[in-house]
Formats: C-alpha cells, structure tokens, sequence
C-alpha cells in the first residue's frame, strides 16, 4: 500500500464573506514534485499555508503523514520547510548569519550545519555570495538563500510558493534539478505556480485550483484525459476543466503568465 503522505478531507477557508477554499479534497503520495496551478486569487497560496501549519482551516483537516495538522501545528513545521511567495528576509544579516539562526531555532548541530550548507551552497552556486548582506543581494540570489533556510532542518516536505517566480532561467533550472534531487531522496515537493509552462516542466502530477475548488488533478496525460482534450499543452486543458464562465479573468491570468514567461 502507499501511503499519502497528505491527506486533504473537505477542506474550506474563509476569509470573511470570501470562499477561499470551498471543500478541497486531495491525496498526495509522497517522492513526487506536485503542483497546484491556478490563476491568482485561486486559493493556493491559502492552501500551501494551511498544509504548512502557518494557517488554520475553516474547517476540514489535513493529515501529513498521519499527523493532523489543526492539532499538531508545532510537529507539522518541524517537517515542513516553507518557502512563501515573497520571503521576509533579515536584510542585515549575511546568509551564514541567517542560518546560524535558524540552527538555533532548529537546535541543529554545528557540523551537520556546516555541511548542509556547504552542500545546498555548491548546489545552488551562491557559496561567494554567504559573507554579503543579505540586503546587497540579487532576487534569484534571495530566493535561493531562502530556499536553503527552508531546507536547513531537513524536512520531509518541502511548500514552495510560486518559488521559479521571477528567476533567471539558470537559477531557476538549478532549483528545479534540486527540487528533483530531493525527490529522489524521497522528499516531497508541493509547488504552486500560476504559470502554466513551470507546472508542466517541474511537476510530475497537477491539481487545477480555480475559484477554491479542485478542477481536475494528474499528470498531463490524466487531465487531458479529463478534460475530453486532443490538445497536448495544459493551457487549453486548463481552459476546458474550469469552463469558461470567468473568462476574462482567466485569460487576464494566463497573459499575465505569458508575460512572465516570456523574456524581454
Ligand atoms: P492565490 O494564491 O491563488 O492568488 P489566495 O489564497 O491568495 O490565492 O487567495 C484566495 C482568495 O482569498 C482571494 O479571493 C483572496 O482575495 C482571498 N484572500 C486571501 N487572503 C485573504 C485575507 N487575509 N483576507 C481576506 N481575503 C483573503
Ligand atoms: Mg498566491
């Protein structure tokens, strides 16, 4: 049997008057990079901070790995590293001063730190980059110091999003070639993104998240399946999975992700 290493039993959030997520049910099994792809106001950056712990559901639960987030937040983050959409960054601390604090939040041993650092550091190429201010630092470089302080407790899970957001291709293919090497290692990988060509190039399954419900989830095969699609890009699988009552919006979001996806 495999198990899941998430569960997610009829899940809602609101905000208010706004459905957020209007009962989410998804099982993701563990060793994979899954993306949930959506248009902005889609409800994923609300689900990835539920499934992280940082956010409580409405109602409905999340197990990872057979531990129910609602009652066990503080367990959850020790096995989750969440990267969010834009990292709060101590500008004045160098990268090495930074994850020596997250050492200590951690309790992490000084030689365990040294090497996982040293290690991510090579791996993401910005070892000449640990002694700089934080603040002197480029976006991608951010992003990746970002990305290592998620990783520095090695969790079991990793919750990125929209992370290749804004990176330059190489940085953005160092971080997808380390995505895939955690995976390898049987991390799993959650990821969202509202461009559709990350999702089809990173992920190895998709959920469509539109208007806080689930429109079809599985590798591209299955959802051009489900969507009664010939056409192989997602882009028109997405179309016909959501329908088409919002379509302005819908088309304002995928020109958005033309626009940054396509160099200037
Ligand atoms: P996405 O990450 O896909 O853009 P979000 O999860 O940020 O979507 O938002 C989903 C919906 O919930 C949107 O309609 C958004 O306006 C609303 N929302 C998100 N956060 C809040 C908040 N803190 N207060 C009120 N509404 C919110
Ligand atoms: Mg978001």
């Amino acid at each position: 049997m495999v198990l899941n290493i998430i569960e997610i039993n009829n899940l809602y959030k609101r905000y208010g008057n706004t459905i957020a997520l209007n009962g989410i049910n998804l099982s993701i099994a563990g060793g994979q990079i899954y993306g949930i792809l959506g248009p902005n106001g889609s409800g994923k950056t609300t689900l990835l901070k539920i499934i992280a712990g940082i956010l409580p559901a409405s109602s409905g639960d999340i197990m990872v790995d057979e531990i129910s987030v609602s009652r066990n937040a503080d367990n959850i983050k020790s096995m989750i590293g969440y990267i969010p959409e834009t990292p709060a960054l101590y500008e004045s601390l160098t990268p090495i001063e930074y994850f020596n604090f997250l050492a200590s939040v951690f309790k992490i041993d000084d030689n365990i730190l040294r090497d996982r650092v040293n290690a991510f550091s090579n791996a993401l190429e910005i070892g000449k980059y640990l002694d700089e201010f934080i603040g002197s630092l480029s976006f991608g470089t951010k992003q990746k110091v970002a990305i290592i302080g998620s990783l520095i407790h090695d969790p079991k899970i990793i919750v990125m999003d929209e992370g290749m957001n804004g990176l330059d291709p190489k940085s953005s293919k160092i971080i997808k070639e380390l995505l895939k090497d955690m995976t390898k290692k049987g991390k799993t990988v959650i990821f969202s993104t509202h461009i559709m060509e990350i999702a089809e190039n990173v992920c190895d399954t998709i959920s469509i998240l539109y208007n806080g419900n689930i429109a079809g989830t599985g590798n591209l095969d299955q959802l051009k399946n489900e969507a009664g699609s010939s056409n192989n890009d997602l882009e028109g699988i997405f179309l016909k999975l959501t329908g088409d009552e919002d379509l302005d919006n819908l088309l304002d979001s995928l020109r958005e992700s033309i626009k940054s996806t396509t160099p200037p």
